[in-house]
């Protein structure tokens, strides 16, 4: 069966009242973006409503899978689109009731009539279509309380649409609606989940990363590179910064008491951060921190960390344990990279004790031996910015 439209369902926007023209306009772009990729469609906005017209016979589903990254989206329907007329609405009614899996026994149908002029009412309908599929088909019976499908029958003035079930978005708010974060972005499991969630209510992503060469190699490098862009079709393009940290890591060695030295390199990388977020318009920092995890992310180790910055830190992971993070990572495609074996510049360096309760008092002591000022303008100065677009190579496999 041909279909001729997705029709696109966002949810949370609607509670948006005052931005919610923002909100649309925004999402309408993301979706657009990938709506590229596929020549035979266009997308259209009818009764706030937004769907995809499909053409020449386009199947919906490579486009689904696609605008399933997009967050906003709460729900997609591939639909028969047929002008307004009974006859033309049993038969694609019947067409949506064949073409559906195996599996479903029982369905009922759901008309709407927004348009009023259309002569038979909602309850009509339904007995209609429903007794036309009954007559029709040999597998379904009616089940109004507990379907396995549901047909939506939408009369919309000129055109009527048909559809079955819900297939499911990401929901979230759409990218570019929240302003700008700052994600420190390590080589593991954890960050690159925490700039997914960040992302998923509608802020932009700049990455960090902390890189002491030749200590970590160029492939250390290389996976956070490929991490941000196995971001950037949920985030958008993401914009990379990466710092040379050895010297500062070398001094912290050299002049620091070894169990303070994750907690200093810590403060370090916060100071260095706030001060590229300010320096590109981005009004939180973002980490892949949850509580209890290591000797660093203890909550007086947070604190102590903290201490160094006024600027909002984002932790949407605080309250999740390694297999829900895990889980995440694998769903959203980045796990497989992020166990690759590459030294962290956290890893070099590592104390035998590093302090799980270190104090603020004990750390500031502990730096008064380092130009803190002059390594944090360095590291800055000495920044690399790399652009993460989404690639589109392997979505052409489609074709
Ligand atoms: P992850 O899996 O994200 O590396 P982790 O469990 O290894 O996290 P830590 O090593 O304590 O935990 O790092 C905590 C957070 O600090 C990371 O999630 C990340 O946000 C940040 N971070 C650590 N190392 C770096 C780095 N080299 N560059 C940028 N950010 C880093
Ligand atoms: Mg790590």
């Amino acid at each position: 069966m041909k279909y001729d439209a997705i029709l696109l369902r966002y949810g949370e926007l609607a509670l948006k009242k005052k931005n919610r023209r923002m909100f649309e306009e925004q999402l309408i772009l993301n979706i657009k973006e990938k709506l590229q990729l596929f020549p035979n469609t266009s997308l259209e906005r009818e009764f706030g409503r937004l769907f995809v017209v499909l053409e020449n016979e386009q199947e919906p589903e490579p486009i689904i899978e696609k605008l399933k990254e997009v967050f906003g989206l709460v729900g997609f329907s591939p639909a028969r689109r047929v002008s307004s007329d009974l006859e033309e609405i049993k038969k694609a009614t019947l067409d949506i009731a064949l073409n559906q899996p195996s599996s479903y026994q029982s369905f009922k149908i759901e008309s709407k009539r927004s348009d009023k002029q259309f002569p038979i009412r909602s309850q009509q309908l339904n007995h209609e279509l429903g007794g036309y599929v009954l007559a029709n088909t040999e597998r379904f019976a009616v089940d109004v309380r507990n379907p396995d499908l549901v047909i939506h029958v939408e009369v919309r003035g000129k055109f009527s649409y048909v559809y079955g079930n819900d297939i499911l978005g990401l929901g979230g708010l759409p990218v570019g609606t929240s302003g700008r974060v700052l994600l420190l972005l390590s080589g593991g499991i954890d960050s690159p989940v925490a700039g997914y969630l960040t992302s998923k209510r509608g802020v932009e992503l700049h990455a960090i990363h902390f890189h002491s060469y030749p200590y970590t190699s160029e492939r250390a490098k290389q996976k956070v590179v490929d991490l941000a862009h196995l971001l950037t079709p949920f985030s958008g393009t993401i914009h990379l910064h990466v710092v040379p940290f050895t010297e500062i890591q070398t001094e912290i060695n050299q002049h620091c008491l070894s169990s303070y030295s994750v907690t200093i390199m810590r403060r370090f990388m916060l100071r260095i951060s706030e001060a590229i977020a300010k320096k590109h318009g981005c009004l939180a920092l973002v980490t892949g921190e949850s509580l209890g995890q290591v000797a660093s992310q203890t909550l007086e180790s947070m604190h102590t960390i903290n201490a160094v910055t006024h600027y909002p830190l984002l932790r949407p992971l605080v309250g999740m344990d390694k297999v829900e993070i895990t889980k995440i990572s694998k769903e959203i495609g980045t796990y497989e990279t992020s166990i690759l074996p590459y030294e962290d510049c956290c890893t070099i360096f590592l104390p035998k004790n590093p302090k799980t309760r270190p104090t603020i008092q004990a750390a500031v002591k502990q730096e008064s031996a380092l130009k803190i000022d002059e390594l944090v303008s360095r590291a800055v100065e000495g920044t690399e910015l790399i652009v993460c677009e989404t690639k589109h190579e392997e979505e052409f496999d489609y074709f």
